[in-house]
């Protein structure tokens, strides 16, 4: 059989594209793409020709699409998985057709390199030893208090991804549900040449979005609970105290 390969590629700097994505893009069977236009864009500016078949792999189709390419992959082909930026299946196409792939026994591998939650976990400063990763923000008020909300008790430190049209509303939910004293870090344009990291506690970065508000795109990193918050806020911890109360 030949293989499936996810390759991540340049959230922004067209330099971050590895070697082994130019040779795959040029040696790949069929290139599976988030978007066909912006795929041929990428190989432009890396001066590759595409060499084999380039198919639309995309949110609406990939659950269709993962068995006639795994079909191909069965017969020796190699597929290359790319997304529109950074790596695929995070926020982006391809855990379809990697689970279909365990699921009948195909290879699948990957050619690993830019990803926007990496970059700016690693320049914010806040703890990385333990995180976790929340997608974007919930775009609708409720949802997102709801999701906050949840976190309040979260040790781990956290990113999320956002849009610069929701920013302004999303700092006074973060406010208020972390306080205003967490550490953060709003990491915008990563690896362009506008790259801005703004560092500060969650109501110094709410105050800087209002006087300034960040354009492009965006990566948030807020520090985990610490051990008190975590003890006060903890949904549905006992104490000691009320286990004694309950076992009277
Ligand atoms: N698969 C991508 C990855 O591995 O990072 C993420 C795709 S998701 C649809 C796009 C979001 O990722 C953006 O809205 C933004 O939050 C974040 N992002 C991608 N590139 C970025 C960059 N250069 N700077 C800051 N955030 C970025």
């Amino acid at each position: 059989a030949g293989t499936v390969v996810l390759a991540a590629t340049p959230i922004g700097n067209v330099g971050d594209a590895s070697a082994r994505l130019v040779a795959l893009l040029e040696r790949a069977d069929i290139v599976a793409a988030e978007d066909t236009r912006r795929l041929y864009d990428l190989a432009n500016r890396l001066g590759v020709h595409v060499g084999g078949k380039v198919i639309a792999y995309h949110d609406h189709n990939e659950r269709n699409k993962a068995d006639g390419l795994l079909d191909s992959v069965e017969e020796g082909a190699t597929v290359l998985v790319v997304s529109d930026a950074g790596m695929p299946t995070i926020n982006d196409p391809g855990l379809a057709i990697v689970r279909r792939a365990i699921e009948r026994g195909l290879p699948v591998t990957c050619a690993p390199g830019p990803s926007a939650v990496l970059d700016a976990l690693a320049l914010s400063g806040l703890p990385t030893d333990r995180f976790c990763y929340e997608g974007f923000v919930p775009r609708k008020h409720a949802e997102r208090m709801q999701r906050l909300r949840s976190l309040r008790a979260e040790q781990r430190t956290m990113v999320f991804y956002e849009t610069p049209h929701r920013i302004a509303e999303t700092m006074p939910d973060l406010l208020g549900e972390f306080g205003p004293d967490r550490r953060m870090a709003l990491c915008r344009e990563l690896t362009k040449d506008y790259e801005q990291i703004r560092r500060g506690t969650i109501a110094q970065i709410k105050q800087s979005v209002d006087d300034d508000p960040p354009r492009g795109e965006i990566v948030l990193v807020i520090e985990g609970a610490s051990d008190d918050e975590a003890r006060d806020s903890a949904p549905s911890a006992l104490s000691v105290e009320d286990l004694a109360v309950l076992s009277i």
